[in-house]
């Protein structure tokens, strides 16, 4: 066995838990496209056993359907012994990074997602690119390898603010500074892309009676993470634990499903022994989901009546990952005038997770496609979730499939029931 596999290995008694009965068919929403072995739980970790025995090369065949996988984990919730299959595919990938990663995945992950600055430099530069037209972004893809045309489609569903979160919080009201109890995690797609959101979080919290102090953080993570790169996401959890225990705070709040899933399950990127791994167990013990928090705090009792037919869709960060799914329900439904309907497939992943539109464009489509079906048919005005990149996909997918629906984050729309006056700390 190459030295590379070592890092299958060691997740083979996972591998070994299977008892090929294929319930994981059943909901992979990748396997329902396809129809092949290769992309389901049950193909990976067969692929994967006979790999590590020798008895099929580690090849880019095997590699082209783990990168399929969307680390949605439905299977892991048909699976008899809930087996977490994206653990597995994360070990696999990571023997691919260390075969070798392309230069510029290294250069994104290693040294701008440790820079916000860099970050929003970048995300400035696209804006201005989209803006003026003077350079088809798909151009870029070819300076990419591994990115695949969907590229191209990117200038459709990303938002290029000309003013990010963090400058927007700057200018808030002093009376805004944050407290010293709660810490706002910053995540990257809410800073760089919808900024907007991250306000209506502040203002929401702020009439709970709750005014974050603003962490000082770098990106979560997860995308060198899902992308198997270890060491890159480890950097990142290093600098974020630091920066998070600098707050203080007894309760970590962000309003990205994927941040809080992945800050929440830190203490597992490290070795036991690692006292990096101590510190990452203190600060994910104090993040709170966002939606459970505002589900135990008391919203304030004149709440305007926001009318509408809405529906609610379960980003798997949410409800498979941190198990979450009644305390949002029940929060849209204490909104007055709101017409509630229950979404078939709630919890069908909208093809979206993070960056899988680009490299696995066709696929995400067919995968966004049925999720779109669902929406329209429940006649829903607007779809509220809490998931940044699920935003981002579900409105390039009302566009694309041409469904009459508004896309909001969850804090947007409960800040629309707030009382005027609640709303104190934005400024232009
Ligand atoms: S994590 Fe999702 S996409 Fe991957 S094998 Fe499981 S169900 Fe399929
Ligand atoms: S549901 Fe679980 S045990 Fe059954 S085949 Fe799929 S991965 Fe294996």
């Amino acid at each position: 066995m190459s030295d590379d596999l070592r890092l299958v290995e060691a997740v083979s008694d996972e591998l070994d838990k299977c008892n090929r009965c294929g319930f994981c068919q059943t909901r992979c929403p990748v396997y329902r496209m396809t129809g092949r072995e290769s992309s389901v739980a049950r193909g990976h970790l067969a692929r994967l056993r006979a790999a590590i025995r020798g008895e099929i090369p580690f090849d880019d065949d095997i590699r082209s359907s783990l990168f399929e996988c969307l680390m949605c984990r439905a299977c892991t919730a048909e699976c008899p012994p809930a087996i977490k299959t994206d653990r597995a595919v994360i070990a696999a990938r990571a023997s691919y990074v260390v075969r070798g990663q392309p230069l510029a995945q290294r250069l994104v992950f290693q040294r701008v997602l440790s820079r916000p600055s860099l970050l929003r430099a970048g995300a400035r530069a696209l804006g201005w690119l989209k803006r003026t037209k003077l350079l088809g972004l798909a151009k870029l893809g070819r300076l990419l390898p591994w990115l695949d045309r969907g590229y191209s489609e990117a200038p459709s569903w990303m938002p290029t603010p000309k003013t990010f979160l963090r400058e927007r919080l700057a200018r808030r009201d002093s009376g805004q500074v944050g407290r010293k109890e709660v810490a706002y995690f910053v995540g990257c797609a809410i800073d760089c892309a919808l900024p907007e959101i991250g306000e209506a979080t502040m203002d929401l919290l702020a009439a709970t009676g709750h005014i974050p102090v603003v962490a000082d953080n770098v990106c979560c993570g997860l995308p060198p993470y899902s992308y198997g790169d270890l060491e890159s996401a480890r950097a990142l959890a290093r600098k974020n634990i630091e920066a998070l225990e600098a707050t203080g705070a007894d309760i970590i709040l962000t309003d990205c499903a994927s941040c809080s899933s992945f800050l929440r399950e830190y203490a597992d990127l490290f070795d036991e022994g690692d006292p990096a791994r101590e510190a990452a167990a203190r600060v994910a013990a104090r993040v709170r989901e966002l939606t459970q928090f505002l589900a135990a705090v008391e919203l304030p009792t004149d709440l305007r009546p926001v009318r509408g037919t809405i529906t609610y869709h379960d980003p798997c960060h949410l409800s498979r990952y941190q198990g979450v799914t009644q305390e949002p329900r029940d929060l849209l439904k204490r909104i007055p005038g709101v017409e509630y309907r229950e979404l078939p497939e709630a919890d069908w992943c909208c093809g979206g997770a993070g960056s899988y539109s680009l490299a696995h464009y066709e696929l995400s489509m067919r995968i966004l496609e049925r999720k779109m079906e669902n929406i329209r048919a429940t006649g829903a005005e607007i779809v509220v979730t809490p998931c940044p990149a699920c935003i981002m996909q579900l409105r390039y997918g009302a566009q694309k499939f041409g469904v009459p629906v508004e896309v909001v984050h969850l804090t947007e729309f409960l800040g629309r029931a707030l009382p005027a006056a609640a709303a104190t700390g934005r400024k232009g």
